[in-house]
């Protein structure tokens, strides 16, 4: 796909982020306080895909500012860019309650926001972050800590996964890799 020129885009992607403000496909939309739809530039050659909103997110409405998201911002800067020069989206644009896995269902009904963002923004490249998110976007069931480091293809963009900074939190081992 061809990018679409910029206020084009913003216009698409504003006009998504209200249908998610008001969306009722599935049963996250109960439990949520606020829809986290995306943060960052929608011009960005870079986008970050998460899993799905924690507490502080919800609560603020963007994706990546709790912990794990500080921890972002500290890894983006170690490649010399700012958290606004990405774009950053999730699997579930709706916290589970208690910050378990989204469900099948669940991921079912997101995901077309997901794939209308993606296709809009078309960055460069796709970072995908953890495995609910690789494996949502790629289809499969592979462990993560095999499928890290390598190169895919996600609606014809080249995607490269690697965990999720929620899990470097937990194992400060893994943060080498990434
Ligand atoms: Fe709609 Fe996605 Fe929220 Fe479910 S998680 S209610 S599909 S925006």
């Amino acid at each position: 796909l061809a990018r679409r020129p910029a206020a084009e885009v913003v216009a698409a992607l504003t006009a998504l982020a209200e249908k998610v403000s008001g969306c009722r496909e599935c049963k996250l939309c109960t439990t949520r306080n606020l829809t986290v739809f995306a943060s960052g530039d929608s011009q960005a050659r870079l986008m970050l895909v998460g899993e799905g909103p924690g507490a502080e997110e919800d609560k603020q409405g963007l994706p990546f500012v709790g912990a794990a998201g500080e921890l972002l911002n500290k890894i983006l800067a170690a490649i010399g860019l700012a958290r606004d020069e990405v774009y950053v989206a999730n699997i579930v644009k709706c916290r589970p309650p208690g910050n378990r896995d989204p469900e099948p269902d669940e991921v079912v009904a997101c995901r077309g926001f997901l794939e209308r963002q993606i296709d809009l923004v078309q960055p460069r490249v796709l970072v995908v972050l953890g495995r609910i998110a690789a494996h949502t976007l790629l289809g499969n069931d592979t462990p993560i800590s095999k499928m890290r480091g390598k190169w895919y293809e996600i609606r014809g963009l080249p995607a490269m996964v690697t965990f999720h900074p929620a899990a470097l939190l937990r194992n400060p081992a893994l943060k080498r890799s990434v």
